[in-house]
């Protein structure tokens, strides 16, 4: 009787006395000191901690999707740039495929990180979003202009990190497997190869910070971006598995090419070929072009797999108005219907804007402003007409439109 009364009062993990424990915790048949709870919650976070990384890995395993299946998911949202989806989809396969690796397997897959080059607004942002959203990993997009070597006015390349970390609530499990988009990776060439190019010397400084956030390291992150303060309580994220994207225009980068594929062709006499290279340089970049263009070595050893973008054509601009999911003609009908007006685009119509994007040379992003000019006066006229329940808009309406805005000053010099 006096040995249950004094288990009465003892933790049932430890044997520690109520009178020694701060709380003893009874339950129906046991009892815990607050040491014991303590420690019993440490292990139950640990555990779940294990448990949702093993989740998120096999969330990862691309669901049995093969290159071919990735690439078809792209072509739903992406109009024409065929090669860069094929290259692409390869690309992020093998990098899942990565990710699933055992650690004791003896060959090492490396990374593959991707740079994307070619011009403004033909889909480079929107292909690595597309892929986020398929893999359902968190997806972040910096602009490479506001990173400055350490120690400049701008902000720490570790901040790139904190994007991606807000994005996933700051779960690093999840941020440790996303994708980052780095834009405008042409704006940090070093300056001297290329005349063309505006930035500063600390371009290269960019470079070389950016190269162990690429290659996989344990990096300390200011969890909200900007400049590292000493005071400052840092997270720290390993980078090894995070997929990096990098995008640029990379213009006068077409000159670069020529200068070199025609040095070899001349050498052929092979006329034919060096007019129809004339046509598209970009489709033959190599490591040494970006290397004349100003990026250092090391990053381009850093981004083995190497994308071109190609111009986007008319028939790639109308595409793009009419075709994808939630395409610009399909969002603007939809506002004219919830107004009871059904609203018409003729062929010649399309014809027109889509002329009109490739004479600004800003891609598919000027389709969006020119569809702006043509539409807001009818925009604005037309809600509250109860007469009207259709509206055409025709070859003729766009020229009008067109001419009397100010969409010209968009047009590219
Ligand atoms: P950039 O190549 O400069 O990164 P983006 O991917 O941001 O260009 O493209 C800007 C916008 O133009 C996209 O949001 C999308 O609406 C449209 N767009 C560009 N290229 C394509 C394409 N190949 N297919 C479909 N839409 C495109």
């Amino acid at each position: 009787m006096t040995k249950n009364k004094r288990e009465d009062n003892n933790c049932s993990f430890c044997g520690r006395p109520k009178a020694e424990a701060m709380m003893l915790v009874t339950g129906l048949h046991a009892r815990i000191c607050d040491i014991c709870a303590e420690q019993a919650f440490a292990i139950v976070q640990e555990e779940t901690r294990k448990i949702s990384t093993k989740s998120k890995n096999a969330d990862l395993d691309l669901g049995g999707r093969t290159p071919k299946d990735i690439k078809s998911y792209l072509d739903e949202y992406i109009i024409g740039q065929d090669e860069a989806k094929k290259v692409l989809s390869v690309a992020v396969y093998n990098h899942y495929k990565r990710l699933g690796q055992q650690s004791s397997d003896d060959v090492e897959i490396e990374k593959s990180n991707i740079l994307f080059v070619g011009p403004t607004g033909t889909g480079k942002t929107l292909i690595a979003k597309t892929i986020a959203r398929l893999l359902n990993v968190p997806f972040a997009i910096v602009d490479a202009t506001v990173f400055t070597e350490a120690g400049y006015v701008g902000e720490d390349v570790e901040s790139i990190l904190s994007r991606l970390l807000q994005v996933c609530d700051y779960n690093v499990a999840q941020a440790e497997k996303g994708i980052i988009y780095i834009d405008e990776i042409d704006k940090i060439a070093r300056k001297s190869d290329n005349p063309s190019i505006t930035r500063d010397v600390s371009g290269e400084g960019v470079q070389q910070a950016l190269l162990k956030l690429l290659e996989g390291a344990d990096v300390l992150v200011p969890p909200q971006g900007g400049r590292k303060h000493p005071e400052q309580k840092l997270i720290s994220v390993n980078t090894r598995n995070i997929l990096f994207m990098c995008g640029g225009a990379f213009s006068g980068l077409d000159k670069i090419i020529a200068r070199r594929v025609n040095t070899q062709v001349i050498g052929y006499k092979n006329q034919e070929h060096t007019e129809a290279v004339k046509e598209n340089m970009l489709q033959y970049v190599n490591h040494i072009d970006l290397r004349s263009f100003g990026l250092i070595p090391e990053l381009i050893g850093r981004l083995p797999v190497l994308v071109h973008l190609n111009d986007l054509d008319k028939s790639a601009m109308i595409k793009i108005l009419t075709e994808p999911k939630n395409s610009l003609i399909k969002q603007y009908r939809k506002l004219m219907e919830m107004e009871g007006i059904e609203l018409e685009f003729t062929d010649d119509a399309l014809d027109l804007i889509a002329d009109t994007a490739i004479e600004f040379k800003l891609g598919a992003r000027g389709l969006r402003s020119i569809c702006e000019s043509v539409l807001t006066d009818a925009m604005y006229e037309l809600p509250g007409n109860k007469k009207i329940k259709r509206f055409v808009i025709d070859k003729e309406y766009v020229g009008s439109k067109l001419s009397e805005s100010k969409i010209h000053k968009l047009k590219a010099a």
